[in-house]
């Protein structure tokens, strides 16, 4: 598939290009911004537990540097591709910007289901890949993180891999480390707290509060998930559904988030959960709540069944889960949609946050990596809400507006080599 094919790279392209025109941007940065800076394409192949070898595409994306080294996660997926790759580093680029992180975009992944390898050839595949970006990557040039299929265990091999190519420890290379070989606090639940305080921050305009009335689907149960579901049930919302790729839950009186957190953590589908009322992933997106939170995979809201979508509120956990066609049709009939470069920014800024405590090999309690990341989010929220009003556009466009205008500001002072 060529880079500009997939429709996901196409929707990224598509938003760019909108608030582009809409804040009247120059041309000249416009057009280097539609293509990424370089993207490698790597074989990874490995031995199978039986004996025979296999061979895995993988991709690292750089999509712009202008505000300093490549930030984002790694996906292991049977999905994964070069243009989708390339979309998500763009958006990584735009994301960066908006919480004004000194970081660029950068996205890379493995076209696998890692939930048909066992651990051992999951290690085996994430060295390989990380052997093979090696010469891309590292503190100063490009610091991957988790994403989709990969976790701490994953990091963990990436940086024990390089530190081995390079002779020595260099924790720096990725962030979201287990904290014993240099994580960040916080950083496991970042981007769902993130996701808990952009909801707060819209309720707040709205001059409202979460509480015992305020109802809350979630569509993905993972990473970004749990954690927001985990703050927001701590807050008093009443949770009805959940899902994860088996299906959805749903309880109209809140379902328990901690009792579901301990079902799914020991390894176990929604599906298969006892007691529980079943509906469909699709019915879920489709409840009649507050708020919804796509938190799973991009694309779930098209504008096939924008028009079904009833929550009021839309914080985007995922990264691009709703199409830009969606956006309109729902942004049109009132709805309010947190966008993605947003909502799911706290991973990245802790990510931020583990690279500096790295670097200065000082690590800094909860509370201070929490205190941050809220004040770094609100700056953020506030500074997309004012640019809301001042060009009359929805949230989405806003944060594009807001991100484009930063990036177009370092990239005409930088100017283009060789000019
Ligand atoms: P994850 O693998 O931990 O969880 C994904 C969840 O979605 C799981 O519950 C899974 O079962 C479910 N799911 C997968 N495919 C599905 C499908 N087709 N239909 C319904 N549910 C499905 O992943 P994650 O890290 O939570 O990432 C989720 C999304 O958030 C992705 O778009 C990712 O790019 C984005 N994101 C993640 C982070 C992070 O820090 N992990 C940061 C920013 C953005």
């Amino acid at each position: 598939m060529s880079l500009f094919e997939s429709p996901f790279f196409q929707d990224a392209f598509s938003q760019l290009e909108s608030a582009g025109h809409r804040m009247n941007m120059d041309p000249n940065v416009l057009e280097r911004l539609k293509y990424p800076k370089r993207a490698i394409q790597v074989s990874v192949p490995i031995r199978l537990d039986d004996g025979t070898v296999k061979v895995f595409e993988g991709y690292r994306v750089q999509h712009n540097l202008t505000l300093g080294p490549g930030k984002g996660g790694i996906r292991y997926h049977p999905h994964v591709s070069l243009s989708e790759t390339a979309a998500l580093a763009m958006l990584m680029t735009f994301k960066c910007a908006l919480a004004g992180l000194p970081l660029g975009g950068a996205k890379g992944g493995v076209k696998v289901d890692p939930t048909d390898l066992s651990r051992a050839e999951l290690q085996a595949l994430t060295r390989r890949y990380a052997t093979e970006i090696s010469m891309f990557v590292g503190p100063e040039k490009d610091i991957p993180a988790p994403d989709i299929g990969t976790d701490g265990q994953t990091m963990a091999w990436f940086m024990d891999t390089y530190s081995q190519l390079k002779g020595y420890t260099i924790p720096g290379v990725v962030t979201g480390k287990p904290i014993a070989i240099g994580g960040s606090l916080g950083r496991a639940e970042s981007t769902g707290k993130g996701v808990a305080f952009c909801i707060n921050f819209a309720y707040e305009k709205l001059n409202k509060s979460i509480g015992a009335s305020t109802t809350v689907a979630i569509h993905g149960f993972g990473k970004v998930g749990m954690p927001a579901a985990n703050d927001l049930h701590a807050q008093g919302a009443k949770i009805v559904a959940i899902s994860d790729v088996s299906g959805a839950i749903y309880n109209q009186e809140g379902l328990n988030i901690p009792q579901c957190i301990d079902w799914v953590r020991n390894g176990n589908l929604l599906r298969e959960m006892p007691g529980a009322d079943h509906i469909t992933n699709e019915e879920l997106l489709e409840l009649d709540v507050d708020i919804l939170i796509p938190a799973a995979i991009d694309g779930v809201v098209t504008k096939d069944n924008a028009h079904k979508v009833r929550a009021k509120i839309i914080a985007e956990g995922a990264n691009g889960p709703l199409t830009h066609e969606a956006v309109d049709i729902i942004s049109d009939r009132g709805g309010m949609i947190i966008p993605d470069i947003l909502c799911n920014a706290g991973g990245v800024i802790v990510s931020y946050f583990e690279w500096v405590q790295g670097l200065q090999m000082f690590f800094w309690d909860l509370e201070t990596v929490n205190k941050k990341l809220h004040d770094i989010l609100k700056l953020s929220f506030d500074q997309v809400w004012k640019n809301a009003d001042i060009y009359k556009v929805n949230l989405k466009q806003a944060a594009f507006i807001t991100s484009l205008d930063r990036i177009q500001t370092a990239m005409r002072l930088r100017g283009m080599f060789p000019g």
